[in-house]
């Protein structure tokens, strides 16, 4: 059996990577700019190729269908999305869609009809660069965005992401028909770059996914009192920034104790007045707590919020928002054990792993029988110029999703 071809993966992600508006400093590719129409283009080019009839939904993304053996059952799909944060990388997102179209090609070249369709899908705005929506496209293919979201949501030049679909022919107010019935996708399965080191540390070749982690994030307001850094006595101060980091220290402990791989992250504080000689009147921060154990989140988010509180008194006030809560997402058990199986008649070194960022997988999850593999990330490194994936790692994991799709879709030889 001749597997996947490499020389063709490569071609199509540097083809892909050339379809950005900061060349040689990275991937820039908005959902709806012209990057992002150039590559859309070159997809749907792809698509024909491999003998799929293509279409595109009312927002934008973009759906290769095969024929199959009964047309009337439902797709499986595979694929991922093509647009990338600023100054990205160029495997996070097109290495889910160029093993889309890979599987394709490779039952055309095979002569194989599926007795279930096989769809490749190309999705838009996945990143949230240009909205701050992550997850836009597949949200709203099972059915969790309105018209006045999408009238609502602006980039970072006011213009909507209504407005900015227009611009290229899409039509935002018909973004209820982009929902797809659960009846119509019998599985979805995504590979995605692993976008950490675990993989490559341990010379792994592929990561099969079960669980996708609950994320919360909590923005802290600590206000206290201004005051002159030399004139106020030590015991007089209401220092909203030493406050914080009483806070700050502890949630990495928290996560640490709650243990199955929790993690908690302040990544982002704002000091005001923010001056060298003035004692801090308010900080802004936040906090972002991860973990595949829905107890173990809610756990550290109860001890978080307890030391936040802990902080009031003295002139100091607290104040919490949790703007995200997502529970953890299982992923498919038998697609899970088929991806494993075939994993290991290829020979593949391979592990279990939990995804710590979210991703596509995870809206279809609701829907429909998911499955995600990693492949390893160079460094662990991703959203950033530097990111790499070898196209021989990538190969290996689509020919993982082959069989195991070959399977799922029941496909036969049409010569036999
Ligand atoms: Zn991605």
């Amino acid at each position: 059996m001749n597997g996947a071809n490499v020389e063709r993966i490569q071609r199509q992600l540097e083809q892909l990577a050339e379809f950005t508006a900061t060349p040689g400093e990275g991937t820039t590719r908005m959902s709806y700019s012209p990057q992002g129409q150039l590559a859309r283009e070159y997809i749907k080019s792809q698509m024909l190729e491999a003998g799929l009839s293509v279409r595109e939904d009312a927002i934008g993304n973009i759906f290769g269908k095969s024929a199959a053996q009964d047309p009337e059952l439902p797709s499986v799909m595979v694929g991922s999305h093509f647009d990338s944060v600023p100054n990205g990388g160029a495997f996070d997102g097109p290495a889910g869609v160029v093993m889309g179209l890979e599987v394709a090609k490779l039952f055309q070249e095979q002569r194989l009809l599926p007795r279930y369709p096989l769809e490749v899908v190309a999705l838009v705005e996945e990143e949230g660069s240009s909205f701050g929506r992550g997850l836009l496209a597949s949200s709203a293919i099972v059915g969790k965005v309105d018209a006045a979201e999408l009238h609502r949501l602006c980039d970072s030049q006011g213009r909507s992401a209504a407005h900015c679909m227009a611009e290229v022919g899409f039509d935002a107010d018909r973004v209820a028909s982009v929902v797809r019935p659960a009846s119509t996708i019998k599985a979805f399965i995504e590979l995605h770059i692993e976008q950490g080191p675990v993989l490559e540390q341990a010379s792994l070749d592929v990561g099969i996914v079960d669980v996708i982690v609950g994320i919360t994030q909590l923005v802290v307001t600590i206000t206290g009192k201004a005051g002159h850094a030399g004139t106020t006595p030590m015991n007089r101060r209401q220092d909203a920034l030493v406050a914080a980091c009483q806070v700050i220290a502890q949630v990495g402990e928290f996560a640490r104790q709650a243990g199955e791989e929790t993690v908690a992250t302040t990544g982002k504080l704002q000091v005001f007045p923010n001056g060298a000689n003035v004692i801090p009147s308010k900080v802004i921060f936040t906090v972002d707590i991860r973990s595949k154990d829905w107890h173990k989140l809610q756990q550290v988010v109860e001890q978080t919020k307890a030391c936040i509180h802990q902080q009031s008194g003295a002139g100091i006030h607290c104040h919490i928002e949790q703007p995200l809560l997502v529970a953890p997402t299982q992923l498919d058990p038998e697609i899970h054990q088929l991806l494993a199986k075939h994993g290991e008649a290829l020979g593949l070194k391979q592990r279990t792993m939990v995804s710590g960022a979210g991703h596509d997988a995870m809206m279809f999850a609701g829907q429909t029988a998911v499955g995600l593999v990693f492949v390893p990330s160079r460094d662990g490194l991703s959203h950033h110029p530097d990111e790499w994936t070898d196209y021989a790692q990538i190969q290996k994991g689509i020919e993982v999703i082959f069989q195991t799709v070959k399977e799922i879709t029941e496909a036969s030889n049409y010569d036999e």
